[in-house]
């Protein structure tokens, strides 16, 4: 679960630089006060046609340009621009496996102040070998954490702002030492919005819910990629709408959505049972489904899944 390997290489400081040579200060602003955002993609090997597929690059990259925009920060960057230095990352890593790319955006100044303005931004982008994220994937067990998520006025949950995560590390944290694969957080006025780093979707008497983008969630590219394919796919009504707390208790099915946790079937949340106890078939159809999509084996879907140019890859 936890990954161990280090990064390759990094794009750091406007080039492609040996991991070991991108680092930054103790004194960086984002390391003392979150001050950063950041993105998260995934590639994905497909072993018969010998290909790497970045799934949605322009869709992550323009939501990591929108939360860089919630904290005032300008490159002058495009996500066609972020998707070719992404390219040439991958490229010199040459990795042909599973990967996780993170792009992380942060105040870059030396010394202490807390504000936004007038700070130096800087962008930095890695790669790491990647596999599963949440080990039990198939029947996870949730609980309600007692962990609020972000308010959108106090750190919007929208983006992915460095700082928010010690919200959902706390969750997380409590929910694991407490022996549940994964927490449910509430947002302020009590109705479920999300994973520690997943979005949420419940199925109940054939209609999938899950919860608006007004309800603190983050707007989650997984998310948006399965309410398509639900709704064209699998003929299923889609409702976006805000979701109480005893409603995952009568619920038929339950799953969550990330690029990290891919969709993940909760089967049991504060030790009832959802539905059946098991994964259910429409969980375990997307699934499929999804993890054809990423592979780049759905032909209708192939511009989601953007193939990778890959040649020698370039060692440090
Ligand atoms: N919510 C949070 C808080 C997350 O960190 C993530 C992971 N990025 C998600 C939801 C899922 O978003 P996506 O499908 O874009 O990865």
């Amino acid at each position: 679960m936890s990954v161990k390997a280090l990064p390759i290489h990094a794009y750091f400081e406007g080039k492609i630089v040996p991991y070991t040579e991108a680092r930054v200060g103790v004194a960086t602003h984002a390391f003392n006060y979150g001050t950063a955002v950041f993105g998260g993609l995934r590639g994905y090997w497909n072993e018969a046609k010998q290909k790497l597929f970045l799934f949605r690059p322009q869709e992550h990259y323009q939501r990591f340009l929108n939360s860089a925009k919630l904290m005032a920060m300008e490159f002058g960057l495009t996500t066609e621009e972020l998707t070719r230095i992404t390219f040439d990352l991958l490229q010199a890593d040459g990795y042909r496996r599973d990967v996780y790319v993170r792009p992380l955006a942060y105040k870059a100044d030396e010394g202490i102040g807390v504000r936004l303005h007038d700070l130096v931004d800087e962008l930095t982008i890695f790669a790491l070998p990647f596999d599963k994220y949440v080990a039990n994937d198939t029947n996870a067990h949730v609980t309600v954490s007692s962990w609020r998520r972000v308010d959108d006025n106090s750190i919007p949950g929208r983006g992915k702002i460095s700082g928010a995560y010690a919200s959902s590390a706390l969750a997380k944290t409590d929910a694991n030492r407490a022996g549940f694969d994964e927490a449910l957080l509430l947002t302020q006025d009590g109705h479920v919005a999300e994973g520690s780093a997943m979005n949420i979707f419940m199925l109940r008497d054939g209609v999938l819910y899950t919860p608006p983008v007004t309800d603190n969630i983050l707007e989650g590219i997984t998310r948006r990629s399965i309410i398509e394919i639900a709704r064209q796919d699998f003929g299923l009504p889609v409702v976006e709408r805000s979701i109480d707390r005893s409603e995952v208790f009568l619920c038929d099915e339950f799953f969550m959505t990330g690029t990290a946790a891919q969709v993940l079937a909760v089967t049991r949340v504060d030790f009832r049972p959802i539905g059946s106890g098991e994964m259910g078939p429409v969980t375990s159809k997307l699934r499929h489904f999804y993890n054809e999509v990423v592979h780049g084996n759905v032909e209708k879907y192939a511009h989601w899944a953007v193939e990778v140019p890959l040649a020698e890859p370039v060692r440090p």
